[in-house]
């Protein structure tokens, strides 16, 4: 049966009952109406889930008193971290939210030449927040524990000038080699770029700074199909589906 799963941002013990963060507490309360005595299952980012058994419904809080922990296993044994170009209205809420259910680690949004959207820097944290809170939410619905980061917004060049040991990759649309015939990896970071596409000094750049490029085939993929697909290929040939 499928339980309401509720992210809380706070330390979580079996048998210690707790009082649900604002969001939590509102979901639970006013959305779901939600009652004494019903269950919800609670996790806290760190890998297990608390069945918990609600005590207290009011209109300001839910407190709640987990009983039962369960250790479930959601996360794919290799690491993916996405570097994704802003893409325009909700297609990077989409890319993020489908990325999580993939099984992505960690994502970065990015800034490139031929990124149409442009953010002040308050808009940016913003922006950083709301993409988050789709991160909370995809995992909530999918069943993982392990809530991927969403890191500040930074330019391409930052980007490529940070120090990984992850394998680095450049999703291009004019090169021949393919994801599949890559070596196994811990680790992978993917590069997209925006529904411009990276200009070739970006391509050159990012290869200078160790980002080899794949191809997803013959056809030209929109920005959000690009990521998708990428990150299920890496999890077929080297991680969980
Ligand atoms: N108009 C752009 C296409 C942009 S598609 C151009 O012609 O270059 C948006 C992004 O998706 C690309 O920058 C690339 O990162 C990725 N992408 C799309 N199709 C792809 C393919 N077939 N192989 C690899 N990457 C692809």
């Amino acid at each position: 049966m499928r339980t309401i799963r509720i992210y809380d941002n706070q330390p979580i013990s079996i048998n210690e009952e707790f009082i649900l963060g604002e969001d939590g507490s509102n979901h639970v309360g006013r959305v779901l109406r939600m009652t004494p005595g019903e269950s919800i299952t609670v996790f806290n980012g760190l890998g297990v889930e608390y069945i918990s058994k609600i005590l207290e419904v009011t209109k300001k809080y839910v407190k709640v008193i987990p009983v039962e922990e369960v250790v479930r296993s959601t996360e794919s044994p290799i690491r993916i971290h996405l570097g994704q170009v802003l893409s325009r209205g909700d297609k990077m809420d989409f890319t993020v939210q489908k990325a999580v259910e993939l099984g992505v680690t960690e994502i970065t949004p990015l800034v490139s030449t031929r990124c149409g959207v442009r953010l002040k820097d308050d808009r940016q944290e913003k922006k950083q927040d709301s993409l988050q809170k789709i991160v909370i939410s995809a995992c909530e619905q999918c069943g993982r524990t392990f809530v991927p980061t969403v890191n500040p917004i930074i330019t391409l060049d930052e980007f490529l000038a940070q120090q990984t040991d992850d394998l680095k990759l450049t999703l291009n649309p004019y090169t021949d080699k393919k994801i599949k015939d890559l070596q196994q990896n811990n680790s992978y970071r993917l590069l997209v770029g925006p529904e411009g596409g990276f200009s070739d000094e970006e391509v050159n750049l990012a290869a200078q700074n160790g980002f080899q490029s794949v191809l997803l085939g013959p056809r030209i993929l929109r920005t959000e199909t690009a990521a998708l697909v990428a990150i299920s290929i890496l999890q077929s040939a080297f991680g969980d589906i």
